[in-house]
């Protein structure tokens, strides 16, 4: 790479905490990013890329949408800042709430915080406050999956369901149980076909609960499809089956819908799509198009009703944070749904996921894919060693990390999530978009396939 003129690896080692991956950073120099339009961001040398992650799945709506700017420009002049305390409110925080009724099957009342984990944090002390209010204190333990992302903070990162999230922070938490990731092509065994998975999935879920207690057993949680742990899409009958095992033993299920939320998988929301009816919905990341931080959990009626009998008995729910409800991330985030209304975006993912996905699994052949998969505008290259679904690269990570040097070398932007090449354009993207997003790909998959060769990977 030429050097930057005024910006160098020192200064991001010096300024900046280097987080996720300090190694990256030393191998290949910063990246800085500098401008961004519709599809694709600058650097800080000109060099143009497809931005095939959104960022970090959350632009929806692409880079310089002139509305969602306009917005931002007049509520900062208008109100740039009020919060929610103590009966106070503003016009919106109102607005966003009652669009996010309208959208969200069985949102009752909604809750605001700016970051998907305190999102989720949220949800857990909502739960606990239900229970509790509800007369079922022992009634605590909720349950996630291996391989789930729900964020950092203590307890979201317990929730999560990833090995360096845990590692090294002395996580997860008591009370934060684990069941399996479901993917079949890792998961199933030889012969068996998604149903018959889904429903042992199933009955493992139903054996943890029974042996936890079910009077123990609070919520289960689960994104409607697998983000950060590598765009894990569940075996079909897989939330119909986990539903019935979580209403046998009154457990809520909470659907995060960080990143499956406002049209990705062609619904409204993921749970849409896949079939389920969540107790709780968490929401961030597209809920503003990524144009400023915000986040919600819209809670159902019963819910909100032993939640409120009880905060006006005691006299207050003391639980809220000084930026939940930014007028800046409500105004942004209201202007974000009536665009992706006015200009039905799920409709436009239905019409554009099938061509999305054809371009995916046509390099389901290459010696390096293990598997291609996706649902809606989201998708995964798992690259492995073969194609039986039992081998991983070791170390895990080099292939993947490589293979997204080699694409953003041929200027596209893709996440390596370990040795799982994420994908998940902005829902805006067209046929040409497509078509650039994936013209690279299988000169990127030859290149890294040569170099893991050359490095005995494989
Ligand atoms: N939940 C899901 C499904 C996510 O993908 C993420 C972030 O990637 C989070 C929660 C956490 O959101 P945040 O990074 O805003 O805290």
């Amino acid at each position: 790479r030429p050097p930057l003129t005024n910006m160098q690896t020192r200064d991001v080692e010096a300024l900046l905490h280097p987080y996720t991956n300090p190694a990256t950073l030393r191998a290949e120099g910063p990246f800085i990013v500098s401008r961004a339009e519709g599809l694709h961001v600058f650097d800080a040398e000109g060099r143009r890329y497809l931005e095939g992650m959104s960022g970090l799945w959350c632009c929806g709506l692409g880079f310089g949408d002139a509305e969602l700017i306009e917005t931002a420009r007049e509520q900062l002049g208008r109100l740039p800042y009020y919060h929610l305390f103590a009966g106070r409110s503003h016009e919106p925080a109102i607005e966003l709430a009652e669009r996010i009724k309208e959208l969200a099957p069985g949102a009752a009342r909604v809750f605001y915080q700016s970051s998907g984990s305190e999102a989720n944090e949220t949800q857990i002390k909502l739960v606990w406050y239900f229970n509790n209010a509800r007369g079922k204190p022992q009634k605590k333990k909720i349950i996630s999956r291996a391989k789930a992302y729900h964020g950092v903070t203590i307890v979201s990162a317990s929730l999560t369901g990833l090995p360096y999230n845990h590692r090294d922070f002395d996580l997860p938490v008591d009370r934060i149980l684990h069941t399996a990731t479901p993917h079949a092509w890792r998961g199933a065994e030889p012969g068996e076909d998604e149903r018959a998975y889904a429903a042992r999935l199933a009955r493992e879920l139903d054996a943890l609960i029974e042996r936890e207690g079910p009077d123990t057993v609070a919520a289960f949680i689960a994104e409607p499809v697998m983000g950060a742990g590598g765009v894990i899409v569940p075996p079909e009958g897989y939330f119909e089956e986990i539903s019935a095992v979580l209403a046998r033993h009154d457990v809520l299920l909470i659907a995060d819908e960080v990143i499956c939320g406002f049209g990705r998988t062609g619904q409204w929301f993921g749970h849409q799509t896949l079939g389920f009816k969540p107790n709780a919905i968490s929401m961030a990341k597209q809920l503003t198009a990524g144009y400023a931080p915000l986040s919600a959990v819209a809670i159902d009626a019963e819910m909100a009703a032993a939640v409120e009998d009880n905060a006006s008995r005691i006299g207050v729910f003391g639980h809220g944070f000084t930026y939940g409800g930014h007028p800046l991330g409500c105004a942004v985030g209201a202007k974000a749904l009536e665009i992706y209304q006015r200009r039905d975006i799920p409709g436009h993912v239905r019409r554009i996921a099938p061509l999305f996905q054809a371009r995916l699994r046509a390099l389901a052949d290459h010696p390096l894919v293990g598997e291609a998969r996706g649902l809606g505008l989201l998708g995964a290259l798992e690259l492995a060693p073969d194609k039986s679904g039992r081998a991983a690269f070791e170390p895990a990570g080099k292939v993947g990390a490589r293979m997204a040097a080699e694409l953003q070398a041929r200027g596209v932007i893709l996440r390596a999530m370990g040795d799982v090449i994420g994908f998940c354009p902005p829902m805006i993207i067209d046929e040409d978009g497509i078509e650039e997003l994936f013209a690279p790909i299988p000169d990127a998959l030859d290149a890294t396939l040569a170099w893991a060769r050359a490095e005995g990977l494989m």
